[in-house]
């Protein structure tokens, strides 16, 4: 059994009841059997051991009450991966499938991407089982009161530096960085994602979706191509998935098709994008409830059928293993080109197989939407030198970024031999800026 084996089934021992946790972990050791082959110092020093293995785990319960009185307890989480490179950074989620599994998964995907960034920030992630879903104001204020009263023991501007992620919006931030600086005292950057009066970026809103879109173009660039009259579907229609879709606009293609829990809407010749971005971000409405204005748009009830339009481009923005492998087919089948992740792991390890089998160009999560934690660096960087940039700037700085990643992720894949493969070249790129880094900070 190779070390990388070994390493899988100690994992696999030590989080039974975590799936999506193994599933990453799996992908990623996957990648890495060249990297161990040419290096054996990484087994001396047990570094993948040391690499799969949360730095700090904390879990705590959440009271608040509802606008009735009623008391509610949820459970609140933020798992501290690694803070090799830099402090702790990776958002909240506030979901009812919130568990721990789920924590994990995303916090050690959020160490590769963050490496992948070149930026100076290590990985984490939290959250809570809370559903702010039909929530009142004053209630969602009250849960993350509650929320940032325990949290704010543990992170801080140079240790470890939150920001949104599903049910977690320019609200939450609001809320959850208020209460901090009342407890604190202090006005530092300890949230990404704040409003652009109190300390926030330009661009930070939009990164996610844009630089999603910047990785695409780069990886259409490798086969001559672009995104021009391309029918492109989208998945979600969240932060991500609405800042994706208008820059696929800007870049002259064409939206077909967004989703929500409840379903998608379709329309051959675009859907109205800004209809949708009222409707679910300023309304909070479900995607069925929001006004079709343009002629021949289509609600259709399950959202995983999305999948089965025909398209040019699949961008999935929502979830978690919502694109499988029969999915994957059809898509293929339907002549699809590339894939582009803007959610973390949403596709299913047998629908990567099918793209890469089938040579549709495929963009990872963790190097394809790492657009966002990317411009959340840069706000720090703007909080800690009391600065401002123009959005302009800020832009540029994320196309930089984002082509870069491309550039390591494309690279690695080469010099290990798995040339086109951007998922394992993402793995391999994120995990050697971290793996060198960990062997100089020596055995901690
Ligand atoms: P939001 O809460 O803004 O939006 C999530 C969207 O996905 C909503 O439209 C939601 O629908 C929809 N959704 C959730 N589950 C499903 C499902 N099973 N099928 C169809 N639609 C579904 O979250 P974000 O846009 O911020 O996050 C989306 C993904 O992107 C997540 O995987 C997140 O981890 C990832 N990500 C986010 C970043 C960010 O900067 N925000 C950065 C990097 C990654 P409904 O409204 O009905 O619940």
């Amino acid at each position: 059994m190779t070390y990388c084996q070994r390493t899988l089934e100690h994992a696999i021992k030590r989080n039974p009841c975590d799936p999506e946790f193994i599933q990453s972990i799996k992908e990623v050791l996957g990648s890495l059997e060249p990297v161990m082959d040419a290096n054996p110092r990484y087994e001396e020093l047990g570094i993948l051991e040391r690499f799969i293995e949360p730095e700090r785990q904390i879990i705590f319960r959440v009271s608040w009450t509802d606008d009735s009185g009623k008391v509610h307890v949820n459970r609140g989480f933020r798992i501290q991966f690694n803070s090799t490179i830099g402090p702790y950074k990776g958002g909240l989620r506030f979901h009812p499938s919130v568990y721990i599994g789920i924590m994990k998964f995303l916090a050690f995907e959020q160490v590769l991407k963050n490496s992948l960034t070149g930026l100076p920030i290590g990985g984490g992630k939290g959250g809570s089982d809370f559903d702010p879903k039909g929530k009142s104001d004053a209630e969602v204020m009250r849960f993350c009161q509650s929320f940032m009263t325990e949290l704010s023991r543990h992170i801080g501007g140079d240790l470890d530096v939150p920001a949104g992620d599903i049910g977690v919006g320019a609200r939450e931030i609001g809320f959850l960085y208020g209460q901090y600086k009342r407890i604190k005292n202090v006005s530092e950057g300890v949230l990404t994602g704040k409003g652009i009066t109190y300390g926030g970026s330009l661009v930070r809103k939009e990164a996610t979706g844009y630089g999603l879109v910047y990785f695409l173009e780069e990886m259409l660039k490798s086969k001559n191509l672009d995104i021009k009259g391309k029918k492109v579907v989208i998945s979600g229609s969240g932060n991500v998935a609405i800042h994706a879709a208008q820059k696929i606009q800007q870049s002259g293609g064409t939206v077909i098709a967004m989703s929500d829990s409840s379903g998608y809407i379709y329309n051959p010749d675009g859907i109205n994008i800004e209809m949708v971005k009222a409707g679910k971000e300023i309304e909070r409405k479900s995607i069925k409830e929001c006004p079709f204005p343009s002629k021949g748009t289509e609600f259709n009830g399950s959202c995983r059928e999305i999948w089965q339009l025909k398209c040019d481009i699949a961008l999935p923005c929502a979830t978690e293993n919502e694109l499988d492998e029969q999915a994957a087919q059809t898509l293929v089948k339907n002549g699809c080109i590339a894939v582009a992740e803007g959610a973390n792991m949403p596709c299913t390890p047998g629908a990567i197989k099918v793209f890469l089998k089938n040579k549709v160009l495929y963009g990872p999560g963790k190097a394809a939407n790492a657009g966002g934690v990317a411009t959340s660096a840069i706000e720090m960087q703007q909080n800690s030198m009391r600065m401002f940039w123009s959005f302009d700037e800020v832009e540029a700085k994320l196309k930089e970024i984002m082509i870069n990643i491309y550039k390591k992720s494309s690279n690695a894949a080469k010099e290990y031999g798995f040339e086109g493969n951007l998922m394992a070249g993402a793995n391999i790129a994120g995990f050697l800026k971290v793996a060198d880094a960990m062997i100089a900070q020596g055995i901690v």
